[in-house]
Order: structure tokens, then C-alpha cells, then sequence
């Protein structure tokens, strides 16, 4: 028994960790006549508010990434620690996320995908979302036609659809060349579509100079095309980090010290792109693997779970996420 007791506050807190990294995309209002698959990369901003309110009380602190480097790098100990980073770099982060931190004091990190504020990123989940609900009927030029009549249904063929793209044989820098072709019969202007899409709902360069110059915010990188990286030569890898690094520290006037993996997961990442990321240099680089960050992350600074902050996600089950704490390969 005494045995068993010991070892409880270790269980405890090899699942638990010291600090927590929370993933966000977008902070907007869900929109009923839209599709989950989208809507669900947001938080409300009313949730948001209510978490981090309800995070201070029940004794947890919001720190910056950078602070969760140094707590790593000087092997402090500490516990209930929080960081706040969202992907991509979508506009309702300056509109509606951005205000909402300034009121409750907690800093965080926007990684952005430099195509999004060049107006260069192809938009293509929000295309297919538009043409799906103008349609009852889609037809692809590879013989496949789905009925989608009712909300149901378009949700189901817009994951199905959303399958096919993901699998298309990656041709970097020829996305639109496949998606003209899979699409044949509806002529879309998927770069005009894209760069609309792009006006309303990513971050320009104004919004991320501004946001730089409060101490609150920090910019990360998310390379250039958010391309899987695993699709890419090492070299290539090299180049849509650092290039993208490289224009918002021209933009920004600051260094750029921290990273997150496109896509993350254990299929677009690995050993090989850790390797290549840990030679970069940065101080931090975030998957989306869940887990918590213990003392021993010190080493592995450059794959760091995250845990996805979802609408009416419960800080009380963090505890029980039951991963391996520390993911190398
Ligand atoms: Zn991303």
C-alpha cells in the first residue's frame, strides 16, 4: 500500500506535465449555415473569455513561449503553467482573439503561414465549402458524382472530397493545376477565389506589425506554403522555414525564435524534419501530437506537444490525456 501511494503523485504527474501549450486556430462566432469540418478550427469568443477567466481562478498562470524556453532551459519547476499559441494566422486573431487577451493579460503566440498575409495561400477548404453549399449535386473529373442535399449530407461529402484532395499527389507549387483538374466542370478561379477568401479571413501585414509591438504577442514562423513537410527534400524544408522566417523578421523588425510544424501530426513529421528543425537553431518548435511539456522536453525542444483547445474543453481532463510524454521520432 505504501508502495502504491508513492508511486500515485508520479502517475499524476507524468501525465499531467508542468506546462500546457493549447493550440488554437480561429476565434469567431460559428456560423450555422456553414460546415463543421471548417467551423471547427474555431472557439467562440465568448468560450475563449470564460476559459481564461476560469484558468486564473482556478490558479493557473499564462506564460509566453518565450518564458516556457527559459523555465526549460534553466530546469525550473514549476506547475500549472499555460501558453496560448494559435496557426496559420487568421484575421479574427487581430479582431476578435486579440482583444480578448489584452482584457484578461495573457500573452500568445500567432504562428504564421507567410502565404497567408502575401495573399498567395490557396484557400481551397473555404472554396470547396462555398461550392458544396451553392450545389445538390458535385460532379469530379474522376467519375465520382455525390448527392448533398441536406447539411448532413454536405458535411459527409465535404470530408470525403476534403480525402481526395489531401491524397492528390503532392506537387509543390502546383496545387491549383490539380484542383482545376479535379474540379473541370466548374470552372473556378481558385487563385481569384483564394485571394478574396484571403481580404476576409487572414491576418495582413499591418494587423501582424501591430501585434508584434505588443509585449503580449508573439510571432512564430509556420513556414511559407504550409506544405506537408514530409512531401519536401531536406533542403526544401530548409528554405520554407527559413525564408518564411526571413520575411517576418524584415516585416516584424524582431527575431523569430519559434516554430510550428504545418499539419504536425505523426504522418507529415518526424525524425528526418525534427532533425532539420533542431539544426535551425530556433528555441521552440510545436507539433500538433498531443501531450504536456515535463523538464526532460529541455532536450526535445524541438518537438513539443500541444493540446487542441476545443469549444467547452474541460482543463480537468488535461491530466488524463494519455500520451508519451516525450515524442522523438
Ligand atoms: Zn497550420
Amino acid at each position: 500500500m505504501k508502495r502504491l501511494l508513492s508511486v500515485l503523485p508520479f502517475i499524476k504527474n507524468y501525465f499531467g506535465g508542468m506546462i500546457t501549450i493549447f493550440m488554437l486556430h480561429r476565434v469567431s462566432p460559428f456560423e450555422q449555415d456553414k460546415l463543421f469540418p471548417n467551423e471547427n478550427m474555431k472557439v467562440s469568443p465568448d468560450f475563449l473569455d470564460k476559459f481564461l477567466a476560469d484558468l486564473k481562478l482556478k490558479g493557473y498562470e499564462f506564460i509566453s513561449i518565450d518564458r516556457l524556453y527559459e523555465i526549460l532551459i534553466k530546469e525550473e519547476d514549476v506547475e500549472k503553467k499555460v501558453v496560448i499559441t494559435l496557426d496559420d494566422g487568421y484575421k479574427d486573431n487581430y479582431e476578435i482573439a486579440y482583444p480578448i487577451f489584452k482584457k484578461h493579460n495573457v500573452p500568445f503566440c500567432i504562428y504564421v503561414t507567410t502565404s497567408f498575409p502575401e495573399k498567395m495561400a490557396i484557400l481551397w477548404w473555404y472554396i470547396l465549402e462555398d461550392l458544396i453549399l451553392e450545389n445538390d449535386i458535385i460532379k469530379l473529373s474522376n467519375g465520382k458524382i455525390y448527392e448533398c442535399k441536406t447539411k448532413e449530407e454536405k458535411e459527409q461529402v465535404f470530408l470525403e472530397i476534403r480525402k481526395i484532395i489531401l491524397s492528390l499527389p503532392f506537387q509543390k507549387d502546383n496545387l491549383i493545376k490539380s484542383l482545376e483538374d479535379l474540379f473541370y466542370d466548374y470552372k473556378i478561379d481558385w487563385m481569384d477565389k483564394s485571394k478574396k477568401n484571403a481580404r476576409e479571413l487572414c491576418l495582413d501585414w499591418e494587423e501582424i506589425v501591430e501585434l508584434s509591438k505588443d509585449e503580449l504577442c508573439t510571432i512564430g514562423g509556420h513556414t511559407k506554403n504550409h506544405y506537408p513537410l514530409n512531401r519536401l527534400s531536406v533542403e526544401e524544408i530548409k528554405a520554407e522555414i527559413l525564408e518564411a522566417n526571413a520575411l517576418l523578421e524584415k516585416k516584424i523588425k524582431k527575431p523569430i525564435e519559434h516554430f510550428a510544424y504545418p499539419f504536425g501530426s505523426k504522418v507529415e513529421i518526424g525524425k528526418r524534419e525534427f532533425h532539420v528543425v533542431k539544426n535551425l537553431g530556433l528555441k521552440t518548435a510545436t507539433t500538433t501530437r498531443p501531450g504536456t511539456i515535463y523538464k526532460e522536453h529541455k532536450k526535445f525542444r524541438e518537438c513539443l506537444p500541444r493540446i487542441m483547445l476545443t469549444e467547452g474543453f474541460d482543463i480537468n481532463t488535461v491530466g488524463n490525456i494519455r500520451r508519451q510524454r516525450i515524442v522523438t521520432e
